[in-house]
């Protein structure tokens, strides 16, 4: 073990799909629930980009972490079904999309419990990993992540490789650290009746970003963690785009594609 990493690798990769749906412009504004445009565009994401995400990463032997919002698992249980028979990880995304800095305590603990309690009767397994939806976590979350069995959380950006938040007590966590960079929705977004007029970006421009922080993650021996958005990132272009990435990061030796909760595994127990 030369680095971080055990054995000879290099690097981790971890693809992450936050499957928003509907969940996080309802969560914004209830009324956009009278807009049928939108929720089409929205719904798209769990019905039709999904499950040709899901046949892409089995083209490419990956597995790989899908973040779910509880009302998007109860609206789609073959979906999530689906998603962990291919032996992908199920993850918290909270339940309406509810980023945890915008409630209270004691409301943030009645979310966990619904996605928990959701996620856990679809799969037969509560999830153990989250993702803070639009990443913001309260004051309170890294305690009550640990203190309901959660193993890591995925909405920080503190460091570039895996950390732990609490080290040393009984509330500690792993932080798998994301960042804005490797996030598809900041190039794609545009959904004018929200307000949200995102750049559209070339995917070839999004391609030769993520391609040269993954080179230098690589260089430095760290994690690459994208986070994606079925709804964004499933449109065809796009997702060959990603297929192209994924091809690129292949031609290097010594790199592990993950499921975010086996790293969060493998950091706990040297
Ligand atoms: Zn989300």
């Amino acid at each position: 073990m030369s680095g971080i990493w055990p054995g000879d690798t290099q690097c981790v990769v971890m693809l992450g799909f936050d499957v928003d749906g509907v969940s996080s412009w309802l969560n914004r504004d209830p009324h956009f629930a009278q807009l049928p445009s939108l929720m089409s565009m929205a719904e798209y994401g769990p019905s039709v980009a999904t499950p040709r995400i899901l046949d892409m990463l089995d083209n490419h032997s990956i597995k790989a972490s899908f973040y779910v919002p509880g009302y998007v698992a109860e609206t789609h249980v073959e979906m999530v079904k689906e998603i962990a028979r291919r032996g992908h990880e199920i993850a918290h995304h909270g339940y309406m999309h509810e980023p945890p800095a915008t409630l209270t305590k004691e409301r943030e603990e009645e979310v966990l419990h619904q996605g928990i309690s959701i996620l856990g009767d679809i799969t037969g397994e509560a999830p153990r990993g989250y993702r803070s939806p639009s990443w913001e976590l309260s004051e309170h979350s890294v305690d009550l992540l640990a203190s309901h069995g959660f193993q890591y959380d995925s909405s920080l950006m503190g460091d570039d490789a895996p950390y732990t938040l609490n080290a040393g007590t009984p509330q500690s966590l792993v932080e798998i650290p994301i960042h804005w960079l490797l996030d598809d929705a900041p190039n794609f977004v545009y959904a004018p009746a929200t307000g949200r007029l995102g750049p559209m970006r070339n995917p070839e421009e999004v391609y030769g970003t993520w391609a040269a922080e993954f080179e230098g993650l690589y260089h430095y021996g760290r994690a690459f963690t994208l986070t994606m958005h079925p709804q964004y990132i499933g449109r065809p272009g796009r997702l060959r785009m990603l297929e192209q990435l994924i091809t690129h990061i292949r031609t290097f030796p010594n790199v592990e594609f993950m499921r975010a909760i086996d790293v969060a595994e493998m950091w706990t127990s040297p």
